[in-house]
């Protein structure tokens, strides 16, 4: 044991809390991961050690995968017959009945997809880390595109426009650098600036709302143009600028922050191929041998030996019994399987309230968006249910493509979940139509849709831990808390219990930390 720590065994060292802040708590000290590797455990430890994963999501098969490296037993339960959990890609042969008895079957063309559940990586995210561990090519993401549009209702003559990202970005920018240059310029600003503080900030605003000489915003090439300028003598035809009041009235500038998030600013990247790569890649390291699919657990409990977990496969019971668990099944499921847990840990899991969110992808057998709209990636938001619409960042200029016709959560996507597919595409069409025009009802050849409230071993997008509005902002709630601390031989892991809850980088770094325990653990008691 004293091998293990002097010769600095793979992930047992408590270290300094992550830059990002991540799980700071009084409960768990924060763990410094390190990988694990073979020499950790082999011919250091006695006996060998074995870990039941529930649930071959992120979190399952990235604490799966870490703790083969030192050697470990792991055996992975998984209830669906794919890796990934809400990293859900749909494509061609995808097939899902989901918990209001409705089955669609995918039949979008070869090597044509969209990621109903993770999309997208930040930069930051050690998701990335794993792709390039894994061998898994990504490919650019775009968080922001100037050509995609936005529409919102408002009691301006914008209502119900829709005004592409570059015009409406040139006339808020330009109006907010005209009116607070202008208020510089009066004096509003004299008790906290100097005058070379305020020249500096005139040169600024001049350049960032693009002024004339006289500090007034007339409109901008940055717009665009009603006839793009060529050759000879072609200069092209600006559009002109809306009124700076239709302009501040009607929120055209409502998304702008979007990217401004830590997590959404570009650059953002997507595997090659759907989400669901890194999942299939994890899936090959670990050994299928060593992955149980089709197996519901349906209890799991501590006992002497360690955790016995009980599941169904292919029509009859099972058992397993290992020195360890982790469980990285949905909280708010986990109290359905038979337990041995105490009272404080259930409430706990129900403290985490799930939440809504859905998709829907719609094949197009012409890429209209690239053609008629000139617009390549990203976005188009809005105000009604659709929430926004997501075009393809993959077979850019082919002959087809999977637009995602929805992405919305919360009380926007309530307005989804109780539809049948036909209807949500009913819907989805005609919201989207008013949005980009009578094309987008034209030239459809398939369509599928996910509603993750419906859709079984998930039946929620993320947790939203009550009282923390869904992130805990520095401050965890005792039941977060508690849930980051094993109870006996069982360990819980997942985005959840993360400062990353709906990225699969929670997910991976909550896994880190437990495997770092328990390796901590093992390393102590041997
Ligand atoms: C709409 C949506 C958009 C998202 N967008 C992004 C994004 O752009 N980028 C990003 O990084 N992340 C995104 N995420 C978040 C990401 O998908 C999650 O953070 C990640 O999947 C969490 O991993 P997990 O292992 O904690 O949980 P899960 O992925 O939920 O895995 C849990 C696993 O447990 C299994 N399970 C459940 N019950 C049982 C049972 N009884 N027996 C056996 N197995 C069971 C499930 O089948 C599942 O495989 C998004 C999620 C959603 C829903």
């Amino acid at each position: 044991m004293k091998g293990l720590g002097a010769t600095g065994g793979a992930g047992l060292a408590y270290g300094a809390m992550s830059a990002l802040g991540l799980a700071p708590s009084t409960a768990a000290p924060a763990r410094t991961f390190q990988p694990l590797a073979a020499g950790d455990l082999i011919g250091k430890v006695k006996g060998s050690h074995s870990v039941v994963v529930l649930g071959g999501g992120p979190a399952g098969l990235c604490s799966a995968f870490e703790l083969q490296k030192a050697g470990y037993k792991v055996t992975v339960l998984e209830a669906r017959t794919r890796p990934g959990g809400r990293v859900w890609t749909a494509r061609g042969g995808s097939e899902e009945t989901d918990l209001s008895g409705e089955t669609q079957k995918c039949t979008f063309s070869e090597g044509h997809f969209y990621n109903v559940g993770a999309t997208r990586i930040p930069q930051s995210h050690i998701t990335l880390d794993y792709c390039r561990e894994l061998g898994v090519e990504i490919q650019g993401f775009g968080n922001q595109n100037a050509n995609t549009f936005v529409n919102y209702q408002s009691d301006t003559s914008l209502s119900g426009q829709s005004v592409t990202y570059r015009a409406a970005k040139a006339d808020t920018f330009g109006y907010m650098s005209e009116l607070l240059k202008k208020a510089t310029d009066q004096g509003a600003l004299d008790q906290v600036l100097s005058r070379e503080d305020k020249d500096a900030l005139s040169e600024f605003l001049s350049d960032f709302g693009d002024l004339s000489d006289d500090g007034r915003y007339l409109g901008s090439s940055r717009r665009g143009y009603d006839s793009e300028p060529g050759a000879g003598l072609n200069f092209g035809t600006e559009k002109k600028p809306f009124a700076m009041q239709e302009v501040i009235r009607s929120g055209i500038g409502r998304n702008f922050s979007f990217d401004f998030g830590y997590d959404q600013a570009m650059m953002m990247f997507t595997p090659v191929g759907g989400m669901d790569r890194i999942y299939y890649a994890f899936q090959d390291r670990i050994g299928t041998d060593n992955i149980v699919f089709g197996a519901e657990v349906t209890s799991m409990k501590n006992v002497s030996e360690g955790v016995t977990v009980e599941y169904t496969a292919g029509g009859s019971k099972k058992s397993i019994t290992a020195d360890y668990a982790i469980c990285t099944i949905p909280p708010h499921l986990v109290g359905r399987l038979q337990n041995n847990l105490p009272g404080d840990v259930l409430t706990a899991l129900k403290a985490a309230k799930p939440s809504s969110s859905g998709k829907l992808g719609i094949e197009y057998s012409r890429r209209w968006w690239e053609t008629e709209d000139r617009i390549y990636g990203g976005a188009s938001n809005t105000d009604k249910d659709i929430s926004q619409i997501m075009f393809p960042y993959d077979h850019y200029n082919s002959d087809r493509g999977v637009v995602v016709a929805y992405y919305s959560s919360g009380k926007r996507q309530e307005a989804f979940e109780s539809l049948t597919h036909r209807q949500r595409l009913a819907k989805a069409i005609a919201e989207g139509s008013e949005i980009h025009g009578e094309k987008y009802t034209r030239d459809i050849s398939s369509s599928f849709s996910g509603s993750w409230r419906r859709t079984k071993y998930s039946e929620s997008a993320w947790a939203n831990w009550a009282g923390s509005g869904g992130s805990h902002g520095g401050a965890a709630t005792p039941e977060y808390e508690k849930l980051l601390e094993p109870v006996d031989k069982i360990y819980f892991a997942g985005d959840h219990l993360s400062n990353a809850i709906a990225w699969q980088h929670g997910a991976l770094t909550s896994a880190r930390d437990v495997v770092t325990h328990i390796h901590e653990r093992v390393a102590q008691e041997a």
